[in-house]
């Protein structure tokens, strides 16, 4: 299972690409199912398929996606549903489905997040736990229309182990990523920056890596990446250069 996430250039929409190119980087880790989310000018766009990387390729052959600077990518090992193209990630939550988020890990109490839910009248199109984090963060969305803000309310009223990114139709040009007891390292790029579960998401691109703490939130933008713990505090992650070699 494997997260990447990236924010380019407005001048070249090569999101998919780069979102994709990172999927295929972190295929050795083992998957059921794969998708990807793009914040694109008709709004944020997900294709998503129970399978190998070649089903999702097939499907985004079909539709098309428009171009995109922004975009986030998930291959699913499935703990909470089976490997349905339903269950797959990304998960969308929000009026109209403006938001989509990935995850990697396991939400331990999200039956009685899920019920509260159900209670509000919140339809849900999956068996997965992740899927209320998805309606959580759109509502915290709506309340503060902050993404960072959003993902960091609702990521303190978790329990588990998780590697979250979202994205969002309002916030072109961000990914908003959190981690608790599972991996999420940012590589800096110029003009462009990555989120990745594990450095392979981003070797082709850059070397420049910032690995994330316990309990930290990432926000990427074209320009630079901001973290923050958990409570809100300014938080550093810690810099390192990558020396292996992926060329492979
Ligand atoms: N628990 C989530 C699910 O079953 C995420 C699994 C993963 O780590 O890929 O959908």
């Amino acid at each position: 299972c494997g997260i990447v996430g990236y924010v380019g250039p407005s001048v070249d929409g090569k999101a998919l690409d780069v979102v994709m190119e990172g999927l295929a980087r972190l295929e050795y880790r083992g998957y059921d199912s794969a998708g990807v989310a793009l914040v694109t000018q008709d709004g944020v766009v997900s294709e998503k398929r129970a399978g190998k990387l070649a089903n999702l390729r097939g499907a985004l052959e079909e539709e098309h996606l428009p171009p995109a600077t922004t975009g986030i990518g998930h291959t699913r090992w499935a703990t909470h549903g089976g490997p349905t193209d339903a269950n797959a990630h990304p998960h969308r939550g929000g009026a109209d489905d403006r938001l989509a988020l990935i995850h990697n890990g396991i939400i331990e109490n999200f039956h009685s997040l899920k019920k509260e839910l159900v209670e509000q009248g919140v339809q849900f199109r999956s068996e997965t736990d992740t899927e209320v984090v998805a309606h959580l963060v759109a509502a915290a969305y709506g309340e503060s229309g902050d993404l960072t803000e959003a993902m960091r309310t609702v990521v303190n009223r978790l329990e588990g182990a998780f590697t979250l990114l979202a994205v969002h139709e309002d916030a072109p040009g961000v990914v908003v990523g959190a981690r608790r007891n599972s991996p999420l390292v940012v590589g800096l790029g110029e003009g462009e920056n990555f989120l990745g579960s594990d450095v392979a998401a981003f070797i082709g691109h850059t070397r420049n890596a910032l690995e994330l703490g316990q309990d930290q939130i990432v926000t990427i933008t074209p320009e630079g990446a901001t973290v923050i713990n958990f409570d809100g505090s300014p938080a550093e992650g810690k810099h390192y250069e990558v020396t292996w070699d992926a060329a492979a």
